[in-house]
């Protein structure tokens, strides 16, 4: 029996489900969130800040469009953001480079952005940059450095600030935020909506449940009559102490955070259920940053850390709405810092099924059906 009633319940309290919030809050929604433990699986508190398009969606025309509106979204919501959280962001969008020092794939990679440009048309434009010209624009770079990329489009912002302004935002739009609320069960309810089984015992009643728990999503996703299926997938990261020189490019896999320190990542491995860190994998990640700056040899490394992606079987985001039961969704997507500018906005009318919502169909969870994915 629940105790208690929400009008939308929002299960997880990562990005994405706090930038749900925010739109639906403003949508006039009355809204909960519920998080899980500290202990939990948290991509949002580990992730590398980029706000990215160079790449995304190169096979897939729906994801290059929506990432594209999201980046452009960008501004407007990290302007909004600040002003309710009173937080700087420290969102650049100045462009942002992809390094290669293997020649097949840098190949391989300008080919996959020629088919992002084919779907984007005069929406994209991107840079091919040889080694020599490379050098010229940046004479730092190192010489095992093939070439390069460009995408004025990309940019970065700092994600933990990112995780705390959407936090603050949500309380202060009136959002009730429960922490250590771990459901374990959720059941349609004999009087319409639903009903939540907390770990500790409590029991919660929703009109209607959006789920957006990351990695623990797929454990409630079958209970909703969801078929998606989601899996962890680790990335490792290196910081550096600070530096006083602002590093004179952002790449997706270098980048120097506003207080100082470089940041380097990007690497990616199935390795289950495990976000340890591991020394061949920081080895190579400074081997990479050094290939591409030498001068980085001269820095010290401070701290390292793993943090799982929450991955669909296509890579690609799901929003779902269940059909066995209404007023039930998911949510999830791997890149959720770059895709908040548009949760936090126009999805809030995909939720609520209004005349502006976006055309969302090419991200229903029947794909994985068609293609027996899930
Ligand atoms: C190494 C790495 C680098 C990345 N780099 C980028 C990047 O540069 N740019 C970008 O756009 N994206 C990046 N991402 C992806 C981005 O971080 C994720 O898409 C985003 O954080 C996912 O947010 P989420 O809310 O879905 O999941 P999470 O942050 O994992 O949050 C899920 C929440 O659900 C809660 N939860 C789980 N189960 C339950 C339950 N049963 N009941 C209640 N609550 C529950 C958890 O406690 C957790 O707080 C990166 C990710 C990683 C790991």
């Amino acid at each position: 029996m629940a105790t208690q009633t929400s009008e939308i319940t929002i299960i997880g309290g990562g990005v994405v489900g706090l930038s749900i919030a925010i739109g639906l809050l403003q949508a006039g929604r009355r809204v909960t969130i519920l998080d899980g433990a500290d202990g939990d699986f948290r991509a949002s508190q580990g992730n590398f800040g980029l706000v990215w398009l160079q790449g995304k969606g190169a096979d897939f025309a729906p994801y290059a469009e929506w990432t594209r509106d999201a980046v452009t979204a960008w501004p407007q919501f990290a302007a909004m953001l600040e002003e309710m959280s009173n937080l700087k962001l420290a969102l650049s969008q100045s462009g942002g480079f992809e390094f290669f020092t293997d020649t097949t794939e840098f190949d391989q990679f300008r080919a996959s952005l020629e088919r992002q440009q084919a779907h984007l048309g005069n929406r994209f434009s991107h840079e091919i940059i040889g080694p020599d010209d490379l050098r010229r624009m940046y004479p730092g770079i190192g010489s095992g450095v093939v070439g390069a990329t460009f995408c004025a489009a990309d940019g970065h912002v700092n994600p933990l600030r990112l995780l705390r302004a959407l936090r603050c935002a949500v309380t202060a739009l009136g959002g009730n935020l429960v922490s250590d609320a771990l459901i374990t069960s959720i059941s349609p309810s004999m009087s319409g909506g639903f009903d939540l089984s907390l770990q500790n015992g409590n029991h919660l009643g929703a009109d209607r449940v959006i789920l957006c728990a990351g990695l623990g999503t797929s454990q409630l996703a079958a209970q909703l009559g969801f078929e998606t299926r989601v899996r962890p997938q680790r990335g490792e990261l290196l910081i550096t102490e600070k530096l006083a020189d602002r590093l004179p490019f952002l790449s997706s896999t270098i980048r120097q955070v506003d207080e100082g320190g470089v940041q380097i990542g990007g690497t990616k491995a199935d390795a289950g259920p495990d976000d340890s860190e591991t020394l061949p994998i920081m080895a190579q990640l400074a081997r990479h940053a050094v290939t591409v700056l030498p001068a980085l040899a001269d820095v010290r490394v401070v701290r390292a850390w793993g943090a799982l992606r929450v991955v669909s079987p296509d890579g690609y985001p799901v929003y779902a709405r269940s059909k066995q039961h209404p007023g039930a969704y998911l949510v999830t997507c791997h890149s959720g810092v770059t895709l908040a500018s548009l949760h936090a906005t126009v999805l809030a009318e995909w939720i609520d099924d209004t005349s502006r919502a976006p055309n969302l169909e090419a991200f229903d969870e029947n794909r994985f059906a068609l293609s027996g994915a899930a």
